[in-house]
C-alpha cells in the first residue's frame, strides 16, 4: 500500500509532473481494486505495461524506408497511415495515424498543443521536450526558431506546417530521402532514420554525413 504522504515527499517538483503523486496513488489503488476483484491479474498488468513499452523509433523507421523503396505502398501510407502500418504488422490503436509527407517545398512539424499527443504505438515514449510547455508553445508560434535551435535550418522557399495532434489524430513525418541512397535496402534506410526527422525536428543527413566514421 502506497501512502499519499511518501509518494509526494519522494517527488521533487519539476515543470509537467504537478499531480503525478497523486495518479501514481490512484493507480496503485485501482490496480489493487481489480486484482483483489480477481477481474486482473499481476501479470496481465505487467504485460500490459510491456505492450505499451514495446514501440520505438525503428517501427516508424521500418514505414518510412518501406515507401521510399516502394511507391506503392507509399501512396497507401499516406492515403491511410494506421492501414499501411498494419500491412507491416504494426498496429496504431490510440487513434488515426496522418502520415504528411517532406518536400523540397513543405516542411512538416509535430506538436500537440495541448498535452502529449504522439504516435505511442508507434514510436514509443515521446522525448522530454516534445511535452515541454516550451515546445508545446514555440512550435506553432515560430517553428522556424525552434527548428533552428534543433539545428535545421530550412531554405527560404519552404513553407513549414505545424500539425495539432489530438485524441483522434496522431502524425507522422514521411522525410526525404537523401541523395546517394538508391543501393542501399531496406535495413539500411531504416538505419538513417531518425525519431526526430519523423517529429520534423530534423532532417534524414546525407548519406556521407551518416556514414562518416568516428
Ligand atoms: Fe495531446
Amino acid at each position: 500500500m502506497i501512502r499519499a504522504s511518501s509518494v509526494e515527499e519522494s517527488q521533487p517538483v519539476r515543470e509537467g509532473f504537478e499531480g503525478s503523486a497523486y495518479y501514481a496513488l490512484m493507480t496503485q489503488a485501482l490496480s489493487e481494486i481489480l486484482q483483489a476483484k480477481k477481474l486482473v491479474t499481476e501479470r496481465e498488468i505487467e504485460a500490459f505495461i510491456a505492450g505499451l513499452e514495446a514501440p520505438q523509433p525503428e517501427w516508424g523507421a521500418h514505414l518510412v524506408a518501406r515507401a521510399w523503396i516502394d511507391g506503392k505502398f507509399k501512396r497507401r501510407l499516406l492515403e491511410n497511415g494506421r492501414a499501411a502500418a498494419a500491412e507491416l504488422g504494426y498496429t496504431i490503436k490510440e487513434a488515426e495515424l496522418v502520415v504528411v509527407e517532406n518536400t523540397p517545398d513543405i516542411h512538416n512539424l509535430i506538436v500537440c498543443t495541448l498535452c502529449s499527443c504522439y504516435p505511442r504505438s508507434l514510436l514509443g515514449q515521446p522525448p522530454w521536450w516534445y511535452i515541454s510547455k516550451a515546445y508545446r508553445a514555440r512550435a506553432v508560434r515560430e517553428p522556424r526558431a525552434v527548428l533552428k535551435e534543433f539545428g535545421l535550418e530550412l531554405p527560404p522557399h519552404t513553407s513549414v506546417r505545424v500539425h495539432d495532434s489530438n485524441a483522434d489524430m496522431r502524425y507522422l513525418v514521411l522525410p526525404m530521402r537523401p541523395d546517394n541512397t538508391g543501393h542501399l535496402i531496406e535495413q539500411e534506410l531504416m538505419a538513417l532514420v531518425s525519431r526526430d526527422a519523423m517529429i520534423g525536428t530534423a532532417a534524414v543527413g546525407a548519406i556521407s554525413e551518416v556514414a562518416r566514421p568516428g
